[in-house]
């Protein structure tokens, strides 16, 4: 199975994509925890993304794109994945078709999880990130064991620079201009699933499950 996940930043996206890849048992990718672990790694990549990121705009399609394709043709995408925060742009999305359809694949389903832009801005000052591991808590709503410390890897948890308001804001306002049109998109490929992402996490993920039926 072959599906992407669409919603605002703070919508749920990783959450949900983590609890899919588990229960699927196909690979979860996500393009910001690439690109984060390029930025600790100091690559050159790393080193292109992070003014975009740490201003809450969008990396440019041409460091984003090929990158994904590499990424799908890979031995372990072969029974399927799940995309965490790719496409983000019309380009994107069609570079995504281009590379699926290359392998002789589709999307099957490209999950919209639904949630206000004044639920995001309180989600995000809570959420608290794995920088090793990717996983994701939130200080109230999913609490980690121990705190400041990732249930998964032991690592310490930390705040994302690019959760504070403001920057909030701006990715806010980036993902109605570029990432929404996304939803008719893939509304006219017959593949949306959309979701209320206002609902306790269990419940949102049974919602999707509902929807994937596999
Ligand atoms: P969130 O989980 O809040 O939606 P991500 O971890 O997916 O955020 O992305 C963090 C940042 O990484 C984005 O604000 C953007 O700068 C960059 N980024 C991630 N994926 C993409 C993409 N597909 N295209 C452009 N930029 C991206
Ligand atoms: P995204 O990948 O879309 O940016 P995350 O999965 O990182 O979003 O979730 C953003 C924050 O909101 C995290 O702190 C996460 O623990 C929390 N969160 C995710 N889903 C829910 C939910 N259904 N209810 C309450 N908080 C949630
Ligand atoms: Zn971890």
């Amino acid at each position: 199975m072959r599906l992407i996940m669409l919603g605002a930043p703070g919508a749920g996206k990783g959450t949900q994509a983590a609890k899919v890849a588990e229960a699927y048992g196909i690979p979860h990718i996500s393009t910001g925890d690439i690109f984060r672990a390029n930025i600790k790694g100091g690559t050159a990549l790393g080193k292109k993304a992070k003014e975009f990121m740490d201003a809450g705009k969008l990396v440019p399609d041409e460091l984003v794109c090929d990158l994904v394709a590499d990424r799908i043709a890979r031995e372990d995408c072969q029974k399927g994945y799940v995309l965490d925060g790719f496409p983000r742009t019309i380009p994107q999305a069609e570079a995504l078709e281009k590379a699926a359809a290359d392998l002789g694949t589709r999307i099957d389903y490209a999950v919209d999880i639904e949630v206000p832009d004044d639920a995001i801005v309180e989600r995000m000052s809570g959420r608290r990130a794995c920088l090793k591991c990717g996983a994701t808590y939130h200080v109230l709503y999913n609490p980690p064991k121990e705190e400041g410390i990732c249930d998964v890897c032991g690592s310490e948890l930390v705040q994302r620079a690019d959760d504070k308001p403001e920057t909030v804001k701006t990715r806010l306002s980036v993902y109605h201009e570029q990432t929404q049109p996304l939803i008719d998109f893939y509304q006219g490929k017959g593949v949306l699933a959309t979701v209320d992402g206002t609902l306790p996490m269990e419940e949102v993920f049974a919602a999707i499950r509902d929807r994937l039926g596999e």
